[in-house]
């Protein structure tokens, strides 16, 4: 199973986690020790903030450190949250990702139809939607079905090719939108994806049916269980991370 978080995982790798605070905006941040020679400040997904500090570093000079940074690690910050706020935004013009493409949304008001009709043209990557309504929640639900509809059939295509490779065997397989899971596998060895995931790039969601398959044999997440993952995507480690980092932002905009 992946979860969608894993705040465990910070206390193991022993990362201190500290707020820093501008005026009215309240910054939190992980600091942790690293092989490093200087302090370096990354300000990642989700306007995450991490201090890698040197094994030897004393706090004093790291919070000098911080209060010289202050303004660019405040503007960083903001230029970040800006930038991301974007998630999946349904409009005339407007980009969706589906995959590693980028798929251009076109809105087409028809009043003449009853309910809309989507369709969507792959050389031109444009997915067409002729509608009756332009509520911004009718025109997500047509967004959604759609995705929904290429999850179910892309998904469990990949799960049989990545199984054969594997040599496992499972049971079936439901693509659903629970909130907090990207994928399950159950002792039966029936398995579960989020159709989120078709999304994202075709490496995520690999590493997510890779991951799920795995639980095929470990029903943990053990070494074993690991190194099942490993022999199978030798990279699983970055993908994780880019899951967590990056997954959040494949919701769709509430407007
Ligand atoms: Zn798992």
């Amino acid at each position: 199973m992946i979860m969608k978080k894993a705040e465990d995982e910070k206390q193991l790798l022993g990362i201190r986690e500290s707020k820093l605070i501008y005026s009215n905006l309240e910054i939190s941040y992980e600091m942790m020790r690293s092989r490093r020679k200087s302090i370096a400040i990354a300000i990642a997904v989700g306007g995450k903030v991490t201090i890698k500090i040197p094994t030897n570093a004393r706090e004093q000079e790291v919070l000098h450190f911080l209060q010289e940074r202050s303004s660019w690690i405040y503007d960083s910050y903001k230029e970040q949250i800006q930038r991301e706020k974007r998630g999946i935004h349904i409009e005339d013009g407007g980009k969706i990702p589906f995959l590693s493409e980028e798929v251009t949304v076109r809105i087409l008001p028809n009043l003449n139809k009853v309910d809309a009709k989507i369709r969507y043209i792959e050389e031109q990557k444009q997915l067409i939607i002729e509608t009756p309504k332009l509520w911004p929640a009718f025109l997500r639900e047509c967004v959604e079905s759609w995705y929904k509809k290429n999850a179910k059939s892309i998904i469990p295509f990949r799960v049989e090719q990545v199984a054969k490779v594997m040599q496992l065997t499972y049971g079936r397989i439901t693509i659903r939108s629970q909130k907090s899971r990207w994928g399950s596998c159950s002792s039966e060895g029936n398995l579960n994806f989020n159709w989120h995931l078709i999304m994202m790039p075709p490496a995520i969601l690999d590493y997510v049916i890779i991951h799920e398959l795995a639980h095929r044999v470990e029903m943990n997440h053990s070494k074993q269980f690991w190194a099942i993952v490993e022999q199978a995507c030798p990279d699983y480690k970055q993908r994780r991370l880019w899951l967590k980092e990056h997954g959040s932002s494949y919701e769709f905009l509430d407007t």
